[in-house]
């Protein structure tokens, strides 16, 4: 039994589950020569028409560019750059309507071509002579990614270091419709086995297989004479059948090879690239040619002249469809792709990129409209129409309950959405449209679980290190602590720590008989003040008697005055702090009374009984009254005695001299009273000045009881119990 290599040098093929033969409708436009379309007035450059990300911008809105500049640059693995299609000018760098299913606005620049199709300065590659990396470095360069419709860099799978077995270049155009790769092979095979060469010379492969459908074979003759002096290089027609360019049907059927779920071609040993990619390595290595245009199949019903067209990228479809006499129709749909894999375009501004291979625009009856869906009968013939060995139907059932680990469980990545099944189904149903809003959902998930796993990462990272550093800096600290203890014991010293204690308790030791002695002194110091206080009182009292008894002996009170002043001197001490309370008030009054007695004739100032009556029953009025005739009294005695008009003596008080306030006063034993207590309350004053200035330093400084009075009568009262108090005090010392 001769090995797999010898097998497949023997021609050998092997066939994949499923497939379908829909109608090839190639004869369209393989039998034309490729169209060269006219620069179009406005090309549209998506700056990212591959998978992977975007390179960064290298020109500005206005600048001009030539023919194959580079507009984006390649910093990034996953990048390639875009070039300018031809010389013009960047009129603008803004959202345009992307070559998607989604339709999503990409950053796209638009080029304003001057028409001039001036070329930059281009450096060819000898590529038997230069190295590996600047080959890479110039496929990479050249912008160029997997034109078979995946868009994955070529650079990178070019640039596998692990050994290779097997290079593959697939022709294989399986789907309806496109012939593009045909017109390549027809046209261009020369240049697309130097292509091969020069990926030989990067991954140095045992074999080089072709694989070409049956249904070509002005292609497969042009690469088998284009090949026939390469060793190890074999063109092999494949059966046709829908789809067996997919990239794990083809490696089946060509090797007899399963790429194993979740692993790349690679894994096996196996390298597969587009023939027209081989092309477009061959134009950039050979002619310094960056990608900068490909072959587009426009096919349709409504198309006058169908064919292969060589379009700049950035071309807008409705160009493409101009320059092939398209009539549109009524309800006309426009397909980017082929018609089981490709899809609708929203608009028909969308431009060519490098993975647009056709551009179909069929008629109603030529391609009709999915129909309305109706529920899956459970006939399995998805299962069996399915190239990938899947169960179509329980997917469906999974995609439409969004069970992603169902889908995932039944293999959902390795549906190549190829829609063999959707085909096939008799209801109908978009099977494939399913599919790829489910994958869409995973893909999210699993870029929010990768997110949440880093970011769990980065907090385990964060909480190990704060572990780590809390973990030296105890360790720190027993180091030192350690050596301090070892340093102290050296030195014969006790601790610091025992040291301050020490010195704590000491310090509390003495502290107690301190508060002791200091409670003896506290009591001692009020006793010391409550005994000059009473001191101080009894001095007060001693004055204040001192005084009355030399205002008695300077007045001549009445009878009962004097009576009333010896044994009653609580009555006169309120009596003197309700008069000084009231004095202001009465003060006008009293003058009013004293002006009016003044004024008045002698018999009209002796009181009328009336009066008498009032200033019985008004005793405070009638002591105002009294202080300020007294007052007035003695200042006309004193301007008098100053005169010499009358002696100030107590005989001419007595004397009836009408008209003076003197005589008044004298005759009216009540005022008499009041003036002997208000004379009291003045000695007081002075006596309490006298006493506040001897004892300033150690008896605090009470307010004047008037102004307090004035102020305020709460207090005026509190004054007045204190001066009680006082006199009841007084009255006390008296009798004892
Ligand atoms: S082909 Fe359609 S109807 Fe038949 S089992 Fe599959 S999904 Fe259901
Ligand atoms: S679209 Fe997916 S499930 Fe359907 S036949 Fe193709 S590979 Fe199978």
């Amino acid at each position: 039994m001769p090995g797999l290599f010898q097998q497949i040098q023997a021609g050998k093929l092997w066939d994949f589950h499923g497939g379908i033969h829909p109608p090839g409708r190639k004869e369209q436009t393989n039998q034309k020569p490729i169209a060269v379309l006219p620069i179009p007035d406005r090309l549209y450059l998506p700056l990212r028409q591959h998978i992977g990300v975007a390179g960064q911008l290298l020109v500005r809105v206005g600048e001009r560019v030539l023919k194959g500049q580079q507009l984006t640059s390649a910093e990034n693995s996953m990048a390639v750059p875009v070039h300018a299609p031809t010389s013009g000018t960047v009129l603008s760098i803004t959202p345009h309507t992307s070559p998607h299913p989604s339709a999503l606005p990409e950053l796209t620049l638009v080029l304003e071509p001057d028409g001039l199709d001036e070329w930059r300065q281009r450096e060819p590659l000898n590529f038997l002579t230069c190295d590996n990396m600047t080959l890479l470095s110039r496929i990479q360069d050249s912008g160029i990614a997997g034109m078979g419709g995946a868009g994955f860099p070529t650079h990178i799978k070019a640039g596998l270091t692990q050994p290779v077995d097997y290079l593959i270049i697939n022709a294989v155009e399986c789907e309806p419709y496109i012939s593009a790769d045909d017109l390549l092979m027809q046209e261009a095979a020369t240049t697309i086995v130097k292509g091969i060469d020069i990926l030989c010379r990067l991954l140095n492969p045992k074999a080089v297989l072709i694989g070409i459908e049956d249904d070509k074979p002005i292609a497969a003759a042009a690469m088998m004479a284009a090949c026939s002096q390469r060793e190890h290089y074999y063109v092999r027609l494949v059966p046709t059948k829908y789809p067996s360019g997919g990239e794990k049907q083809l490696i089946q059927l060509l090797t007899n090879k399963e790429v194993p779920n979740g692993r790349r071609p690679a894994d096996i040993g196996i390298v597969m690239q587009n023939v027209g990619t081989a092309f477009a390595i061959a134009q950039a290595v050979l002619d310094d040619h960056p990608l900068l245009s490909r072959i587009v199949t426009v096919a349709g019903d409504t198309l006058n002249q169908p064919q292969n067209v060589l379009a700049l990228l950035g071309t807008p479809v409705s160009a493409l469809l101009d320059a092939c006499g398209f009539q549109s129709q009524p309800q006309q749909r426009v397909i980017m792709g082929g018609p089981m894999m490709g899809f609708t375009l929203p608009d028909l501004s969308v431009p060519v990129v490098k993975t647009t291979n056709c551009i179909l625009a069929p008629t109603a009856q030529e391609l009709p409209a999915a129909s309305t869906e109706m529920d899956c009968i459970r006939c399995s013939a998805c299962a069996d129409a399915c190239p990938a060995s899947l169960l179509p139907q329980q997917l469906l059932w999974y995609s439409k309950a969004k069970d992603s680990d169902k889908l995932q469980e039944y293999n959902l990545a390795d549906c190549i959405e190829c829609g063999a099944c959707a085909y096939v189904c008799p209801s109908e149903i978009p099977l494939v449209q399913y599919y790829r809003v489910a994958k869409a959902d995973i893909r999210e998930q699993q870029r929010e679980a990768l997110k949440a796993e880093q970011a769990k990462a980065r907090f385990e990272t964060r909480n190990a290190r704060l572990e780590q550093e809390k973990q030296e800096r105890l360790q720190r600290n027993q180091q030192l602590a350690a050596a301090r203890q070892q340093q102290q014991l050296a030195s014969g010293a006790n601790t610091a720590v025992a040291d301050a204690l020490a010195r704590i308790k000491a310090k509390q030791a003495q502290a107690a008989p301190a508060e002791e002695r200091s409670k003896e002194q506290i009591l001692a110091e009020r006793e010391l003040k409550k005994q000059q206080a009473r001191e101080h009182q009894q001095q007060k009292a001693e004055q204040q008697k001192a005084q009355q008894q030399a205002t008695e002996q300077h007045s001549e009170p009445t009878e009962q005055t004097a009576t009333t002043a010896t044994t009653n001197s609580k009555a006169a001490a309120v009596a003197a702090a309700i008069a000084r309370a009231q004095a202001k008030k009465a003060a006008q009054a009293a003058e009013q009374d004293a002006t009016e007695q003044q004024l008045t004739p002698a018999p009209n100032t002796e009181k009328s009984p009336q009066a008498e009556v009032s200033t019985e029953a008004d005793p405070r009025k009638a002591a105002i009254a009294a202080a300020i005739a007294r007052a007035k009294a003695k200042q006309q005695a004193q301007t008098e005695h100053e005169t010499g008009a009358v002696p100030a003596t107590a005989s001419t008080a007595n004397k009836p001299a009408a008209g003076s306030d003197v005589v008044t006063a004298a005759e009216d034993p009540r005022k008499a009273a009041v003036a002997a207590a208000l004379a009291r309350a003045k000695a007081k004053k002075q006596a309490n000045a006298e006493a506040t200035e001897q004892t300033a330093a150690s008896t605090p400084v009470t307010p004047e009881p008037d102004a307090v009075v004035t102020e305020d009568p709460r207090k005026a009262a509190i004054t007045a119990a204190l001066a009680r108090a006082k006199a009841r005090k007084q009255a006390d010392s008296e009798n004892s």
